[in-house]
């Protein structure tokens, strides 16, 4: 399709990057489960190698997952986009292009577990240094800024504490400082906020959650806005490996395709049930960027098309009124991750935040009575309907 990047959203989602395959006319992008790819000669062998247009082995490119790359790359408004097998293969990509011996980086305090613990355990040994603040206020992350600060690393909303940070003003303070912005857009996706549009150099995703939305691959994705970002990555990736498999990115590629209309869905439950529950006379309180009391709601409204899917919840009663409610949902699995098209309920305390340690956890605003739910499709009704019937348990 041609001047795709000038199209709606909902055009560009189902359309960029795909073509009708010219072989066959086939509408699905093939998958072309291939390890390796046959040169006509030797001479176009060494052209292949030489960066002319061509595949060559799948590790280094493969139609599929090229496709899916320059569907979300020009769904985040980037130049081009890397695939990783997993979100974290994604994050690992863009630490290992950009940090080293002597350098460091300002992450925000409260990241997905492993994009922060892999820091603060790993990296060192590579003799990277770190800070993480919150980055919700902006100041502090310019407070904390280096000489030797590489990489400003910010997820918004964050997980699970519903935080917001300003991309804007954090781009800002990483430009003077020679840094670059990496923004994690896993929660929001790219159908309600571009962080690049706002001055970020590298986005990334977990496509295990909104993306592919049907909570049966793990996939990653990083869209850089600079030709010459993009290269220094490409080059780490191909290297270390983290690649995607064909098969894998046509199943990113067939869920991405009803990424709208998921959203709007989703979304349109996570509002009635965010606000149902705020009223309600067992629940402490409630963070969603969807509603008034969120702390940041108009930075909400101007950096996000609107507030996606997931908030978190505190239940009266603390830790055991809040085992009581992710014991007895029959809606939401009691399962990590989020973004699938089911209901998905979690308790980061006791599950994906459980290796930081008490005094961090709680600084970094993830009590022990936090719920966090990753509202689906399903009819709303029914979701009230339960939470209401677990909440009447306490
Ligand atoms: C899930 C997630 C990741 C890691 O992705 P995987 O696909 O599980 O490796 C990174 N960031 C955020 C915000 C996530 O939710």
């Amino acid at each position: 399709m041609k001047n795709i990047s000038e199209r709606g959203l909902m055009t560009r989602i189902i359309h960029a990057g795909q073509h009708v395959d010219p072989a066959t006319g086939a509408v699905s992008t093939p998958i072309y489960q291939s390890s390796t790819f046959a040169f006509k000669n030797a001479d176009h062998g060494a052209a292949c190698f030489g960066g002319a247009p061509g595949y060559k082995y799948t590790r280094l490119g493969n139609p599929t997952i090229e496709a899916l790359e320059n569907n979300i790359a020009t769904l985040e408004g980037g130049c081009g986009g890397l695939g990783a097998a997993s979100g974290m293969a994604a994050v690992n990509m863009v630490y290992l292009t950009f940090l080293g011996q002597g350098t460091h980086i300002v992450g925000h305090e409260s990241l997905y577990g492993p994009s922060r613990m892999i820091i603060e355990s790993e990296y060192p040994r590579f003799g990277v240094e770190y800070s993480f603040v919150d980055a919700s206020n902006a100041e502090n992350v310019a407070k904390a800024m280096r000489d030797n600060t590489k990489l400003v690393y910010i997820e918004t909303p964050a997980n699970p504490t519903l935080a917001l940070t300003d991309i804007r003003a954090c781009a800002e303070i990483a430009h003077q400082g020679g840094a670059l912005l990496v923004a994690d857009n896993t929660f929001a996706s790219p159908y309600l906020q571009n962080p690049l549009e706002l001055g970020a150099d590298i986005v990334l995703h977990s496509m295990t959650k909104f993306i592919n939305g049907h909570t049966d691959v793990v996939a990653g994705m990083v869209v850089a806005k600079d030709p010459e970002v993009l290269a220094r990555l490409r080059k780490v990736h191909y290297n270390m490996g983290g690649t995607m498999d064909p098969h894998q990115a046509w199943l990113v590629l067939r869920g991405v395709k009803s990424l709208g209309l998921r959203m709007d869905r989703a979304q349109e439950n996570a509002l009635k049930l965010a606000a149902y529950l705020e009223k309600h006379p067992k629940v402490s309180w409630v963070r969603y960027p969807g509603l008034e009391s969120h702390p940041q709601y108009e930075l909400g409204r101007k950096q996000m098309r609107g507030p996606g899917a997931v908030f978190s919840f505190g239940v009266k009663g603390g830790i055991e009124a809040g085992k009581t409610v992710i014991n007895n949902v029959e809606i939401p699995a009691l399962a990590v991750s989020l973004g699938g098209i089911e209901s998905l309920i979690e308790h980061p305390a006791s599950m994906t935040h459980a290796g930081i340690p008490l005094a961090e956890r709680l600084e970094a605003g993830i009590s022990d009575d936090l719920v966090r739910i990753a509202v689906g499709c399903e009819t709303y009704a029914d979701l009230e309907a339960d939470l209401t019937r677990v909440l009447d348990m306490i």
